[in-house]
């Protein structure tokens, strides 16, 4: 049952996901939840690590979405150097808006991965859309309050994960 808050895969960053093991598995877009997926939620711009990343995605042709629920200034903001296709308010673990952004990138299910550092939100929205699951560890430990009081059910949520898997965090 608490399967459905799990990820397929789990990094310590979004450094580390396995790009060409995705390309392999035949992944072909990327859904990126924002804040601390990417940079912590009150950084408002992607710096130069961060530029270069989604340039490689690009050069290895994987096609790329912000998926995001915070405000539209907020993913306007962030997205101004990134240039690409990006969702605010996307009611994340509701899947509607990511299930539009998918068929407008053309992509399916199938070959969609979601990357995000929520269990509740980001991996149950994820897997409810079909897709491959990728968590990250939270790029920092400062979370805005409604995030903050998720995080202690979540963390209970995913040491059984953590547990069934072997997996160090
Ligand atoms: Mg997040």
């Amino acid at each position: 049952m608490l399967e459905i808050f799990f990820p397929d895969i789990y990094v310590k960053s979004i450094y580390e996901m396995p790009l060409d093991k995705l390309k392999n598995k035949g992944i072909k877009a990327l859904f990126f939840d924002i804040d601390n997926t990417i940079v912590p939620f009150d950084v408002s711009e992607p710096d130069e690590k961060v530029i270069n990343f989604f340039k490689k995605l690009k050069e290895m042709n994987f096609k790329v979405c912000l998926v995001s629920n915070n405000n539209k200034h907020r993913v306007n903001m962030f997205n101004k150097k990134l240039n690409i296709l990006a969702i605010s308010r996307a009611g994340k673990p509701g899947i509607k808006k990511l299930l539009e952004a998918m068929r407008k990138l053309g992509e399916n299910k199938e070959s969609s991965a979601f990357i995000g550092d929520q269990a509740f939100t980001d991996m149950y929205c994820g897997n409810r859309a079909g897709m491959l699951t990728i968590l990250t560890k939270p790029v920092c430990n400062r979370d805005q309050l409604v995030t903050k009081v998720k995080r202690g059910l979540e963390r209970l949520v995913l040491n059984v994960y953590f547990k069934k898997y072997g997996i160090e965090r």
